[in-house]
């Protein structure tokens, strides 16, 4: 079993903080991703687990011993880098093999776990190339076979794929997901890219400045970002926010033009008036022709062959729309927009955290699809 714990953990470089106080539960086999913007102290996360960086204070455990003082190699993690460091003067053979050569297993066995990883893998035909002679993808496959010989308890990914082009990406993707179900091994995946997240993750991690702001399912994060910057993080494009000011006496939110949006009293019961801000997703804003729609003034629309991202200005913010098929507007157009009560989250304007609401059964929605993740 190889569950991680990874309780109150703190990392200073000297005077300045970068972990916060992190509190993070992994169950063996799950497929955590932690995704974050680039800063925000993803990698030194992975890095205390994986033993390459000392801990300034907390614990972390790996199925059930804590590891705070073991050497990286007796941690039982092997780790997958975005530069992937193969050897350049050994086949491929010999460097998926090294660390059992360094461990003094006898050749024809180390042979036999080369070939059964090789094949894992399909690189069978290219154990004798060296890595100069392999694509950008061939040479990832085999930096993991590297980590899979060693038939670690946990893998820890660090941005292996920024390197590959956008398709060897989608590729990789699904070839690392596909070998998840196949070993089981507890992993986590770190990177700064929210659609690998989506597509890979059983549970995202959402870091920002050093802090967790949401653990979740891919849908839960979708659909019910935790705070702004969540909302604003994830999705393609990001949630619009809005400034607005709840009137508990309309059932309105009022924006800054005094146009407003409709207010889910059945989700916000005891919502009080004041400022807030107010997230809704591009998909759920919809064009309409009703007169009582949302006035808003056309900016201009990104192409996205089966669908328009349609940029709008709306009380001095400017939101998107995301809209079927192509039409064109013309500019400056005053286009009227709706959308639902219970498509419209809300968040303390000061904190930028989620308010209060009351949770249904229902309110993930595992039918709904999510945008940025279908093909057409
Ligand atoms: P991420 O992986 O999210 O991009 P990192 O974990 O690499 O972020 O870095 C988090 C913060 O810690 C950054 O501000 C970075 O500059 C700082 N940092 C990382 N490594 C060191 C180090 N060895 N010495 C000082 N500061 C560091």
């Amino acid at each position: 079993m190889a569950d991680i714990r990874i309780s109150s953990v703190h990392k200073s470089y000297g005077k300045t903080a970068v972990v916060h106080g992190i509190d993070l539960g992994i169950a063996n086999g799950e497929f955590v991703v932690i995704l974050g913007p680039s800063g925000c102290g993803k990698s030194t996360l992975l890095r205390m687990i994986a033993g390459l960086e000392e801990i300034s204070s907390g614990d972390i455990s790996i199925g059930g011993t804590i590891v705070n003082k073991l050497e990286p190699r007796e941690r039982g993690c092997a780790m997958v880098f975005q530069n992937y460091a193969l050897y350049p003067h050994m086949s491929v053979a010999e460097n998926i093999g090294y660390a059992l050569k360094v461990a003094g297993v006898p050749r024809a066995e180390r042979m036999v776990r080369i070939e059964k990883v090789a094949k894992t893998l399909a690189i069978e035909e290219f154990l004798a190339r060296k890595p100069g002679q392999l694509s950008g993808g061939q040479r990832q496959r085999v930096a993991m076979g590297r980590a899979m010989i060693r038939e670690p308890k946990v893998f820890l990914y660090d941005e292996p794929l920024s390197n590959l082009d956008a398709k060897l990406r989608v590729q990789m993707r699904v070839e690392i997901r596909k070998l998840h179900a196949r070993l089981s091994a507890t992993s986590i995946f770190v990177t700064h890219d929210q659609i690998e997240a989506m597509t890979l993750a059983d549970r995202i991690v959402v870091m920002n400045k050093g802090v967790i702001d949401q653990v979740g399912t891919p849908r839960e994060i979708y659909q019910r970002p935790s705070t702004t910057f969540v909302a604003g993080f994830i999705g393609q494009p990001g949630m619009n926010l809005v400034d607005g000011r709840v009137e508990t006496a309309s059932n309105r939110i009022i924006l800054a033009d005094g146009q407003s949006l409709p207010l889910d009293r059945h989700r916000y019961p005891t919502i009080q008036d004041g400022p807030i801000t107010a997230g809704f997703r591009a998909e759920q804003l919809r064009l309409t022709n009703d007169p009582r729609g949302i006035l808003a003034t056309f900016d201009f629309a990104e192409e996205m062959g089966s669908a328009q991202l349609v940029h709008v200005e709306l009380g001095g913010d400017t939101v998107i729309s995301h809209v079927r098929g192509g039409q064109g507007f013309a500019p400056r157009a005053g286009l009227r927009l709706e959308i639902d009560p219970a498509d419209v989250h809300l968040y303390d304007k000061s904190t930028g955290r989620r308010l209060a609401e009351r949770v249904d059964a229902s309110s993930i929605d595992n039918a709904a699809p999510i945008p940025m993740l279908v093909t057409h």
